[in-house]
């Protein structure tokens, strides 16, 4: 694939995230709107006790109580289900169709209550669903399209009835909430994109710092862990075998006359051998294994919990891969290692990797292409 499919990828997966992002940003600020969407209809019945049809107000409250319970169940299966399972793809449906129930009840109930006759229930009930929309704006700030439908369901059938009365003093206060929504509708669409910006911006730098702190920790021509990785992992791992009493077996590796590979076949060739010294060494280890190149053509390798006469046999199959390298032009790829182990001799960190160098002088001095065991 090439750098641009790449990066149009990790753009999508960024988009992905926040999505997600959005979707628990959703559920996290809008659980109080349930009570509060009740309680607000509650109030008002308590208010108008007098003033409204009391089967109206009953089943009003009842039908609201059920969406109320509807959502509250879809919180409750939501605080539950695991992170990984709380995708838009999933949810945000769901919540869509509760959303779009309850503000639906609530709209038609407040226009079912209206009173034609009493003008101080009706600025009542306009206040309370200017309250309702005004609250929608706190709650689903995230999703625009949330915020602008559960207003419009909540405050239009009662703001269009009283657009259509003869009296000046009813349109003109539908006339204000039509303008004051306005305002707040403009308010959104700020709120939204400056939430969705915060979200982009966030898992931004938080690529960016993961891919700078893997540079900083990989080695470019191999892949494999560097020099400071390699020791900043290889402490934490030997505290580990410390703590756990376990064996901790060092192994430090040289490839043989790599200067004369350089000589005849050329630098990259020396670079192509290194790769695929690296491909060897990160298949030819375990998950727990520490390994990384130090420099050069040396690299070393931590095997933690493994006897001494184990990491022999392991070290003996890599000389043997190896020296079953073939990477064209270069052939006859041989190298040197060094073996020490914890076992043997209470070491930390540095005096086990300098007895394992140690060891593979010697493999050195013995002539190349053998694992030697430090004594
Ligand atoms: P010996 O068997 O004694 O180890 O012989 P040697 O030639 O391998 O000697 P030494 O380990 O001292 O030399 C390392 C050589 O590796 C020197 C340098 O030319 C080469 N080398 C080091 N880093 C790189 C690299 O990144 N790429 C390439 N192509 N060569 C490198
Ligand atoms: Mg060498
Ligand atoms: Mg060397």
């Amino acid at each position: 694939m090439n750098g641009l499919g790449r990066g149009q990828d990790q753009d999508g997966f960024i988009e992905e995230q926040v999505r997600a992002d959005r979707l628990h940003q959703l559920f996290r600020q809008s659980f109080s709107a349930i009570f509060g969407s009740y309680l607000a209809a509650v109030m008002l019945c308590w208010l108008c006790w007098d003033r409204f049809d009391h089967s109206v107000m009953l089943v009003w409250l009842v039908v609201l109580g059920l969406t109320s319970l509807l959502r509250v169940k879809m919180f409750t299966d939501w605080f539950r289900c695991p992170n990984s399972e709380r995708t838009p793809q999933r949810w945000e449906r769901r919540y869509w169709i509760t959303l779009v129930l309850s503000a639906t009840v609530w709209g038609a109930g407040a226009f079912a209550l209206m009173p034609t006759d009493d003008r101080l229930s009706q600025v009542l009930v306009m206040l309370f669903t200017v309250g309702m929309s005004v609250s929608a704006v706190s709650c689903y700030s995230v999703y625009r399209s949330m915020t602008l439908v559960s207003m419009s369901l909540v405050l239009l059938p009662c703001t269009l009835w009283l657009l259509v009365q003869p009296s000046p003093m009813q349109v003109g206060v539908a006339i204000a909430v039509l303008v004051f929504s306005s305002f707040v509708v403009s308010a959104t669409r700020k709120l939204s994109d400056a939430l969705e910006k915060a979200f982009r911006l966030t898992r931004q730098m938080e690529r960016a710092h993961s891919i700078s702190t893997r540079a900083a920790q990989t080695d470019e021509l191999t892949g494999l862990m560097n020099r400071r990785a390699f020791f900043e992992q290889g402490h934490l791992l030997y505290a580990q075998c410390r703590h756990q009493q376990q064996p901790l077996c060092a192994l430090m590796m040289d490839m043989d006359h790599f200067k004369a590979i350089n000589d005849t076949h050329g630098h990259q060739a020396g670079d192509q051998v290194l790769r695929q010294i690296g491909g060897v060494i990160s298949t030819s280890f375990r998950q727990d294994d520490v390994y990384g190149r130090l420099g050069g053509e040396e690299f070393a390798v931590l095997l933690p919990n493994t006897s001494l006469e184990t990491a022999h046999a392991i070290a003996e199959q890599l000389v043997k891969a190896i020296a079953g390298l073939a990477s064209e032009p270069v052939h006859g790829l041989t190298a040197s290692l060094g073996l020490a182990s914890t076992q043997a001799e209470d070491l930390d960190l540095h005096g086990l990797m300098n007895t394992a160098d140690k060891a593979l002088y010697r493999a050195k001095a013995l002539g190349r292409n053998q694992v030697a065991v430090a004594q």
